[in-house]
């Protein structure tokens, strides 16, 4: 088994951004733990196993550890919190992953299952069972097609946004392939966690098809037409003859997903970079009842994202550039910020894709509805087309980036917002992201509710929110510095008060951090959480020895249902 880490990323500029978030010595070293249940006999044994399958190279412990482990982990100095594997396994094929879950199976091993591990805000790597052994499937990493007859992509799961888009570039595939704002994730594992991109395509997991799954006894299943052997529609439909089963695999422990199929957006003729920005805070209730009518209306059939003038300031500076003084950045202060950098209150950037006729056609419609309904609103408009297809790489990155689907590490400034440049501290990142009705009443009435509780806890309102047809996904950022404990408590009661918060408007989650899963699920409160049940129920039948995922999503199997944390908020 290996202390030693190979590098993760061939790009510099990605494998440095890797290392400076995963510290190759923490400074809380990871103490060594077993899965719970499991003898240390059984978990040598295990370990043995598992290096007779993938190789000692593939299996890490100790020291090998600190890339699987949450960076942003409030908890790290507390042992009794803090979630780490006992070890990680890397299998390189699915022959490979179904021998694992063998001996996972014969040894009543947890595995924690992800793709790349760059789920951070959400607990990246780390298990929700402490002791679990991570499943990384970064080496199954092959890009298995990409049509551009018909627009979409199949890929494993170690395939990263920059991967997909390098190999688009490469092969001269006129696709444009949706990217989160950080272009090292997965874009298996972000689809499957319900992540977002910025383009036609955004919505990732709305996005895919066919899926391929590995069972927890390692049996395999295709789902849709993909199921169909030889099926020349496996990738391009949504249909299936019987019930759908895709969904039950997205934020899910009830399969391993190996191959996934997503549609990209058409290399586009005309792109517009977007943006519109008002003034006044309270301006956001007119501004979203505009945007909002034009999404369902297909005037926008792309992501609008919103973002508040901190959110929008704080990927290009920290805290100190804008603020000398104690505290949150005050409202005088912000006003001023607003006037000097011409951003608005509010912020909404969004792209239109097509042909030019349609585009121009498009942006017209929305000049004249801004115009009306939102008279002290600016709108700007950047057009780029070419006949034989606009090249993203092309568009400036002020236009372009995570519009044109072009993956960098564009976001990941924001979170240095609250570190001076003079002091040596650890940049993290969480959020609270309720999913609200896509209405300006409600929007601006949890931005004023959202807005003190941030403030009480030391914190600007730093909120984005994605919006679709009828609701938004909005994002109350929240970023500290790990080497403060204050902060650390402070970003607790802030987490909490915004649950208070969206629970008594009814609001549940988009996504939720490991150490906050249960309390998020137990919003689903119909019925005696008659949905949990439901899911366990399936959890039990599919995943008997409860190997895979334990707790995700607040999902729990039988033998580990005693972790479940009922009273999570109270026991903080
Ligand atoms: C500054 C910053 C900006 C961010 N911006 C964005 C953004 O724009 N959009 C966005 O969506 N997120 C964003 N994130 C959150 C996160 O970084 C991304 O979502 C990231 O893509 C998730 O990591 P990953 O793709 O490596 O997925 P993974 O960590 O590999 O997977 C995520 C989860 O999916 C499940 N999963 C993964 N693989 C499998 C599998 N093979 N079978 C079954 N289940 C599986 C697991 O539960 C896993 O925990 C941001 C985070 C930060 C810190």
């Amino acid at each position: 088994m290996s202390t030693t880490i190979p590098a993760t990323y061939p790009d510099p500029e990605y494998e440095a951004a890797h290392l400076a978030t995963y510290e190759r010595e923490p400074r809380h070293p990871i103490k060594p733990v077993f899965p719970p249940g499991v003898r240390e006999e059984d978990f040598n044994k295990a370990i043995e196993e598992f290096i007779a399958v993938v190789g000692k190279e593939s299996v890490f412990v100790n020291e090998g550890l600190s890339d699987y482990i949450d960076p942003y982990d409030i908890h790290e100095a507390d042992q009794s919190k803090r979630k780490v594997p006992s070890a990680a396994v890397c299998p390189q094929s699915t022959d490979q992953l179904k021998q694992v879950l063998k001996v996972a199976n014969q040894y009543a091993i947890p595995l924690w299952t992800f793709s790349r591990g760059k789920n951070l805000g959400y607990g990246g790597p780390a298990p929700r069972v402490n002791g679990s052994v991570a499943l990384d499937l970064h080496l199954m990493n092959k890009v298995i097609e990409v049509s551009d007859e018909y627009h979409y992509a199949v890929v494993e799961p170690g395939v990263t946004f920059i991967d997909l888009y390098n190999y688009c570039v490469e092969h001269k595939k006129k696709v444009w392939p949706s990217t989160a704002s950080l272009g090292w994730g997965s874009v298996l594992g972000n689809t499957l966690d319900r992540g977002m991109g910025f383009g036609a395509n955004y919505a990732h997991h709305q996005a895919m098809a066919g899926l391929e799954v590995m069972l927890a006894d390692g049996d395999v299943i295709r789902t849709g037409q993909f199921g169909i052997t030889n099926s020349p529609s496996a990738f391009i439909s949504k249909f299936t003859f019987g019930p759908s089963v895709e969904g039950l695999f997205v934020q899910s422990n009830l399969g391993v997903v190996t191959k996934l199929s997503i549609w990209l957006t058409p290399q586009p003729q005309a792109f517009m970079s977007c943006a519109f920005s008002m003034p006044q805070f309270d301006d956001l209730a007119v501004m979203v009842d505009a945007f909002g009518e034009m999404r369902r209306n297909n005037t926008i059939n792309s992501l609008v994202w919103f973002t508040s003038l901190i959110e929008t300031l704080c990927i290009s500076g920290r805290r100190e550039d804008y603020w000398k003084g104690e505290g949150p950045v005050p409202d005088w202060r912000l006003e001023e910020l607003r006037l000097e950098t011409g951003f608005g209150h509010w912020y909404a950037r969004f792209g239109l894709y097509g042909p030019r006729r349609i585009v121009q056609a498009q942006f017209e419609e929305i000049k004249a509805v801004m115009a009306e309904k939102a008279p002290t609103g600016e709108l700007a408009g950047a057009l780029y087309d070419n006949d034989a297809g606009v090249d993203a790489a092309k568009v400036p990155p002020e236009h372009g980036s995570m519009f044109v689907g072009k993956p960098e590490l564009w976001s990941l400034p924001l979170i240095n917002w609250p570190i001076p440049k003079e002091k040596v501290g650890k940049a993290a990142h969480g959020d609270y992201a309720p999913i609200i009705p896509s209405s300006g009443k409600l929007l601006l009435e949890w931005m004023k509710a959202s807005k003190p509780i941030c403030e009480a806890n030391g914190v600007e309102l730093m909120a984005d929110f994605f919006m679709f047809e009828r609701h938004v996904v909005l994002m109350n950022m929240f970023t500290w510095d790990q080497t403060d404990p204050q902060q650390k408590k402070n970003m607790e009661n802030l987490y909490y008060g915004l649950y208070e918060e969206a629970k008594a408007r009814g609001y549940g989650m988009y996504r939720a951090h490991v150490n906050h899963m249960d309390l998020i699920a137990n919003l689903n409160d119909f019925n005696g959480h008659a949905y949990n049940r439901f899911v366990e129920k399936i959890k039990d039948a599919l995943d008997p020895n409860g190997i895979l995922s334990p707790g995700k999503q607040g999902v729990w199997p039988n033998r580990f249902r005693h972790l479940r944390e009922t009273q999570e908020k109270d026991s903080k």
